[in-house]
């Protein structure tokens, strides 16, 4: 499949992996196209906006253990899309405003590709054609693909091309997250002082205004989200907000804005334990945070190993 030189890449997946593998590619000077099933950049590292307020439903920062990860942030930090957290004992950044812009220098001058979900990778004389649909490929050929998405999701793409699981890819587990998104017109400090639920695992508040709105995002823990996994996003916004409720030391008034998102891959519980992976006989290769673990640390070390695979190639 793969000639002498790789020039021509498809990224499938504008989150924190595909970007930065994505980026590595393009400024080495190779063709690359990035697709992305949503409407943005970001993948879990998200925000929603709605009627001028905003929620960072996906990651609420990013954690920094490695010294290669902090300096993508200080320079992310320099070109003004992250803020570093002070005083935190395992360095943290945020996206400047929201989590998704975090990522939105790495995007400059690449063509990118939104709302094209993609179904299957077919292989063809001139290299691999990226469908959208079963029966559909799509131009131009690529030399090799990059499957920057969820572990699940790129074991389904995989499938469906017909093509077969790397090693131990099936031992692959990763944790589901309900979360609650709530908006108040006007500052609710007992937000900030929550009691203990065994339906919480985190909040993050924030103040849009000095006065107001305010918004709130809630992680359920993976255990209680696994275990309405299936139910209806109404029905879990109004039992996860009966839980906000009951931990606030507060009374709160009705909320102006109420919903909950469902991660069915939120974080990688059981990984690869491999920074990455390449298929050079196919010219396709796998990243994410689910190869080494890590979140979205872990995420951009995957992304960057591809990318250097994919170089020497
Ligand atoms: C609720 C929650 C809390 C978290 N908390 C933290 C935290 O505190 N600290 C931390 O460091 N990390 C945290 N994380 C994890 C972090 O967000 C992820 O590790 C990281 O963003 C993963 O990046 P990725 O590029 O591997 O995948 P993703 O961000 O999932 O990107 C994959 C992209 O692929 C796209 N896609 C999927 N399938 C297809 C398809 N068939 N065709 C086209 N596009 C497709 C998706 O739309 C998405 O944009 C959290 C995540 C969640 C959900």
């Amino acid at each position: 499949m793969v000639g002498s030189v790789i020039h021509r890449v498809a990224v499938i997946g504008a989150g924190m992996a595909g970007l930065v593998c994505a980026r590595q590619l393009a400024d080495a000077g190779r063709r690359v196209v990035v697709f992305d099933k949503s409407g943005d950049i970001g993948g879990r590292l998200a925000t929603r906006r709605r009627d001028g307020l905003w929620w960072n439903h996906g990651a609420p920062a990013v954690h920094v253990r490695s010294r290669e990860f902090l300096a993508l942030l200080e320079s992310l930090e320099r070109r003004g899309s992250a803020t570093a957290i002070p005083g935190e004992a395992v360095a943290r950044f945020v996206g400047r405003p929201d989590m998704r812009e975090l990522l939105r220098p790495l995007v400059e001058d690449l063509d990118c590709r939104f709302g094209c979900p993609v179904a299957l990778l077919a292989p063809g004389s001139d290299g691999w054609r990226v469908a959208l649909h079963q029966d559909e490929a799509a131009e131009p050929a690529f030399d090799a693909v990059v499957v920057a998405i969820p572990a699940p999701q790129a074991a389904a793409l995989l499938a469906a091309s017909g093509l077969p699981l790397p090693d131990g890819m099936e031992a692959v587990r990763m944790s589901p997250c309900w979360t609650l998104l709530t908006a108040h017109g006007d500052r609710q400090p007992g937000l900030r002082q929550l009691g203990q639920s065994e339906a919480i695992e985190r909040s993050t508040v924030t103040d849009l205004g000095p006065d107001g709105p305010t918004t709130c995002v809630l992680h359920a823990p993976a255990a209680w989200s696994a275990s309405r996994l299936e139910q209806d996003a109404d029905a879990v916004a109004l039992a996860l907000y009966a839980v906000l409720s009951a931990v606030c030391p507060a009374d709160l008034p009705a909320p102006d804005y109420l919903a909950a998102h469902r991660w069915r891959y939120a974080r990688a519980s059981a990984p690869l334990g491999q920074d990455c992976v390449w298929l050079p006989d196919l010219g396709i290769g796998l990243a994410g945070d689910w190869c080494p673990g890590g979140d979205a640390e872990g995420a951009c070390l995957s992304g960057r190993a591809l990318a250097r695979r994919i170089l020497q190639a």
